[in-house]
């Protein structure tokens, strides 16, 4: 890749540590704290070919950074970084670059930032390392538009990729409908819809083949097992986002549910653990939630507390 990177983070270990890993790539790089900093060199006449900008900065977001870094620089291509941002900061986001979420590895976020934009065969070498007895699925977190998600969906088909989970934006369900109806493999949605209303507006308009509630998100046991209902009724399948623990139990009543999503971000603040034997996930045959939280270990991470009454 051509030209320079400007990175913009507040955490400073963490900028330390990506300038560090992109000039061990031979990658010249600026990198900055806070936002004002970088108006003030684009002042200057900097010339920057990409840019990494974490979303929440000091003095303004990231996508507002970007908005007006792209005024002097119309052919940045951006990269937003983010853990946590309010929805209409992370739309803004989308409309302008790829967004990457926290945490994310080094080798990953430098391979990024060092290739070009389109890359191509990722999936495909994938494919061929695991070979054909593995499912695999490909996530696309939201990037993509729908003209790229219509060229993308056949090469994924084509490699027997198991869904194509939030090509779009979200809030795009027409787009979705018009891809879903064009794709050979399934779409999946649900990790950014928040009610039962949101999935039934997909459903009905034909924008999805996968719903992917989150217990966590959609509001509880009720209003998943109403959209996991749904789902069933429409011939849809159900593969919840995240919060395995609890959704191992919801996934044991619900015929539809084929998955269980396996992120064990959760073992350093809990005392129990998901069960798998021979590669299934096994529902705990005691009551509860299937969550024991150490509270000692969630005590010592506090950094404060508050009564809402
Ligand atoms: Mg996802």
């Amino acid at each position: 890749m051509a030209g320079r990177v400007v990175l913009v983070e507040s955490d400073e270990q963490l900028r330390t540590s990506i300038v560090k890993a992109l000039r061990a790539r031979g990658v010249g790089v600026d990198a900055f704290a806070l936002p004002s900093d970088v108006l003030r060199a684009l002042d200057r006449g900097v010339q920057w070919s990409r840019g990494l900008f974490a979303l929440d900065l000091e003095g303004m977001d990231g996508a507002t950074l970007a908005s007006k870094s792209l005024a002097y620089l119309p052919e940045l291509e951006v990269i937003f970084l983010t853990g946590s941002a309010d929805a209409e900061v992370l739309c803004r986001a989308h409309a302008l670059g790829t967004v990457i979420w926290k945490p994310v590895g080094l080798g990953l976020l430098c391979e990024r930032l060092t290739t070009p934009a389109r890359r191509s065969g990722v999936v495909r070498k994938v494919r061929e390392a695991v070979g054909p007895g593995f499912e695999l699925m490909v996530d696309a977190n939201q990037a993509f538009n729908l003209g790229e998600a219509l060229r993308r969906a056949p090469r994924y088909a084509e490699l027997g990729i198991a869904w194509f989970e939030e090509p779009l934006p979200s809030e795009d369900i027409a787009g979705h409908a018009r891809l879903a109806a064009a794709a050979t493999l399934p779409i999946a949605v649900g990790e950014s819809l928040y009610s039962p209303g949101q999935f039934a507006a997909y459903v009905q308009q034909g924008a999805c083949h996968i719903v992917q509630a989150d217990v966590a998100r959609i509001g509880g046991i009720t209003p998943w097992l109403k959209t996991a209902h749904l789902a069933e009724a429409h011939n849809l399948m159900v593969a919840p986002h995240f919060l395995m623990e609890l959704q191992v139990s919801l996934c044991a009543a619900v015929p539809a549910a084929q998955w269980v999503e396996y992120i064990p971000q959760l073992d350093a603040v809990t005392t129990s653990r998901l069960l798998i034997a021979d590669g299934q996930a096994v529902a705990p045959d005691v009551p509860g939630l299937g969550i024991a939280w150490h509270w000692p270990e969630i005590e010592r991470r506090r950094v404060a507390f508050h009564t809402v009454s």
